[in-house]
């Protein structure tokens, strides 16, 4: 699928040139979901379907796990698409909630393994709450109705509102957030959240980066600051949410506070709401930004060692 309209060439960041340059000839995308947390396809299915976008790297960044990095890795080494190991954080805000992309985790990290099972504990008791809530307002559904919809996954919310609508309780998904389970509604429950700090923390000391995703207006010059100030190492300047102006501005902020850039397309699949959701690969991330990424981590690695060594 062609990213943009044929003809008008947004390559960088919505800015029209007059100029029909070819586009990069590689792309990558670093934020997709699978099953892993609340995707619609297996993480083999995601990378097949970036095999088929053309891109030549992805980050697989589930909800609060890497269980889907493995098999996404395997799959990648065959089809020839390299596989980035990420995890989307939910982290607290001043007003609520935060969302941050680490990338380059490792999967055998103790620490971050402990920190991960304890966000999906987390979870679990939020889709319990959730459930009891809705029940309070007469409607039937268990627990197990959700479970279901979750599988093997982390438990979101798009799996309760999977739920409400395979039982009749919403016509489709959008309908069951703007009813029941978006935020204020009636079985809406707030996470228990991290603070930005401790996951910038945790993600720097096993040799990873973090980046704020979909801040959309948010992603003021003071609040970027801020948020430099608590660790972040990034921000995403595409996403399908961002229209050409964020994009613009997020990237001026980026280049001004020394913030490298990130972008992908926060794919769940071909049905998945709530929208605005772009086809995998559609914000054409170039991939000099992951080399970029990749070079800052490493400078960052020799700073942990040496760091290490000074304290041994
Ligand atoms: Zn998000
Ligand atoms: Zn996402």
């Amino acid at each position: 699928m062609e990213p943009f309209p044929a003809g008008l060439d947004r390559t960088r960041d919505g800015v029209q040139r007059l100029t029909a340059e070819p586009v990069s000839s590689r792309t990558v995308d670093l934020h997709l979901h699978s099953t892993a947390s609340d995707g619609e396809l297996a993480p083999e299915d995601v990378v097949a379907r970036a095999k088929a976008a053309g891109l030549s790297a992805i980050a697989l960044t589930d909800h609060d796990t890497l269980d889907g990095v493995p098999p996404a890795i395997t799959t990648g080494a065959e089809q020839g698409v390299r596989v980035i190991s990420g995890c989307e954080f939910s982290v607290s805000a001043t007003w609520g909630e935060m969302h941050v992309l680490g990338y380059f985790l490792p999967l055998d990290d103790p620490k971050l393994q402990v920190f991960l099972r304890e966000r999906q504990t987390d979870r679990l008791q939020r889709g319990r709450d959730m459930v009891a809530k809705l029940q309070g307002i007469g409607l039937t559904l268990q627990i197990d109705d959700v479970l279901v919809e979750a599988g093997t996954g982390v438990i979101g919310r798009p799996h309760v509102a999977r739920a409400l609508v395979r039982l009749g309780h919403a016509a489709n998904l959008n309908d069951a957030f703007d009813r029941y389970v978006g935020w204020a509604r009636p079985g809406y429950v707030a996470k228990r959240l991290p603070t930005l700090s401790e996951v910038a923390a945790l993600v720097h000391s096993v040799g990873g980066l973090v980046s704020a995703a979909h801040l959309k207006d948010r992603g003021t010059k003071t609040v970027l600051s801020g948020l430099k100030g608590q660790g972040l190492d990034a921000v995403e300047t595409r996403h399908p949410s961002h229209d050409p102006d964020t994009r613009a501005r997020l990237t001026d902020l980026a280049g001004e506070l020394g913030l490298l850039r990130t972008g992908g397309s926060d794919w769940h699949g071909d049905n998945a709401t709530p929208s605005p959701y772009a086809a995998l690969g559609s914000q054409a991330v170039p991939f000099e930004w992951l080399e970029r990424l990749e070079a800052a981590r490493d400078v960052e690695r020799i700073h942990h060692s040496s760091a290490e060594q000074a304290w041994a």
